[in-house]
């Protein structure tokens, strides 16, 4: 029996994707075998590859300036590999801090680069600094941010105005949620495990002329010109992982693409917030303007429920709802393979459970 899988990643796929898959597994149409099993070199791989990327640039509109690339160390690679590729040694990059996954970005980054903290929301990181607010360098090499903070739930619902300087964007947890302007970014890079597909797969985006400045000590499966160059094939790609991606953007441009999933996710989001905010028994702390339409944190007015709450849901079928270990609490994970009826199963469990223990 499938669950309604709260996962914040890796995290649920969409059901038609794993049957669709599931059908392919041994012999990938009349190849005689899985995807799994093919040569990166071959032409059936190839073909699965470059329509993977010419789908991905439809559904994002990505201008024909930017390069797409499929990488692997997920977006924590990223972290140091971006200061690599697009700062000397001395350097400045800003950023702003929203919570955990930018606070590790930063930490990361300062073993490259100075670092100068633009804008820092503070402890418990429920809100965005207002941009007006920020102390932007004059001569940041980028300036970095992140969309969605997965743990926290705080998602900027608009695109910073840094002023002309170059915007670098962790997308992990929202990439593909929304229609994107990616002509306001230089790079945009996210861990393919939460809203595009399986794990081991790493999405970057980078304007071309940003290309050729990485530092020559950068490791050539994270320099971005390198990579460019060979396709994302200098070495063996993730191809089974690049497979299932390419399936979920097919799924996607089925469901009406990104401007369709942006109403859905935003119905799913205010669906289950009203449930929150017309209680008195579940709390979530994120400043309205800023809620997340992906993570979704809410506690218990009665935190000594929350062990019942994880276990009583799993019986009904609604799993890993478990807020992360540095928050506690619950989270209610909601990426684009989250149907409408996750949601709302969540959404009655939720008001039976108040009801009858609250
Ligand atoms: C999950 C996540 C990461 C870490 O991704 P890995 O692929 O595990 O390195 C970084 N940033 C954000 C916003 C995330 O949600």
């Amino acid at each position: 029996m499938r669950v309604f899988n709260f996962s914040p990643g890796p995290a649920a796929l969409p059901v038609e994707v794993l049957e669709q898959a599931r059908d392919e597994m041994l012999d990938w149409r009349g190849s005689g075998m899985s995807v799994m099993e093919m040569s990166h070199r071959g032409k059936a791989f190839r073909s699965i590859a470059e329509e993977a990327e010419a789908d991905l640039r439809e559904l994002l509109g990505v201008p024909s300036n930017y390069k797409v690339l499929f990488l692997q160390g997920g977006a924590t690679a990223q972290f140091a590999a971006i200061p690599l590729n697009l700062t000397a040694p001395g350097d400045v990059i800003d950023f702003v801090v929203t919570g955990s996954w930018s606070k590790k970005a930063l930490s990361e980054a300062k073993r490259y680069a100075s670092v100068n903290v633009a804008a820092d929301a503070g402890e418990p990181y429920v809100s965005i600094p207002p941009v007006e607010t920020w102390q932007l360098s004059p001569n940041a090499a980028y300036v970095h941010y992140t969309p969605n903070e997965t743990i926290g739930g705080v998602e900027f619902h608009f695109i910073p105005d840094v002023k002309g300087a170059a915007l670098v964007a962790d997308m992990s947890s929202t990439i593909l949620s929304r229609p994107i302007d990616v002509s306001k970014y230089a790079l945009i890079y996210a861990g393919a495990q939460k809203n595009i597909g399986p794990a081991g797969l790493t999405l970057v985006i980078v304007r071309e002329d940003l290309l050729g400045r990485a530092r020559p000590e950068t490791p050539s499966v994270f320099n971005y010109a390198a990579m460019a160059k060979e396709g994302s094939m200098l070495n063996t790609p993730p191809t089974f992982a690049v497979y299932i991606a390419g399936l979920v953007f097919k799924w996607l441009k089925r469901k009406g693409g990104l401007e369709a999933m942006a109403e859905i996710n935003r119905a799913k989001a205010d669906k289950l917030y009203a449930t929150i905010d017309a209680s008195s028994f579940y709390r979530n702390p994120v400043a309205k303007e800023a809620r997340s339409w992906m993570n979704v944190p809410f506690t218990l007015a009665r935190p000594e429920l929350d062990k019942v709450f994880i276990e009583e849901a799993k019986k009904a079928g609604l799993v890993t709802l478990e807020g992360h270990r540095s928050v506690g609490g619950m989270r209610a994970s909601i990426y684009n393979a989250m149907p409408m009826e996750g949601v709302d199963a969540l959404v009655s469990f939720m008001k039976e459970f108040e009801r009858t223990k609250g």
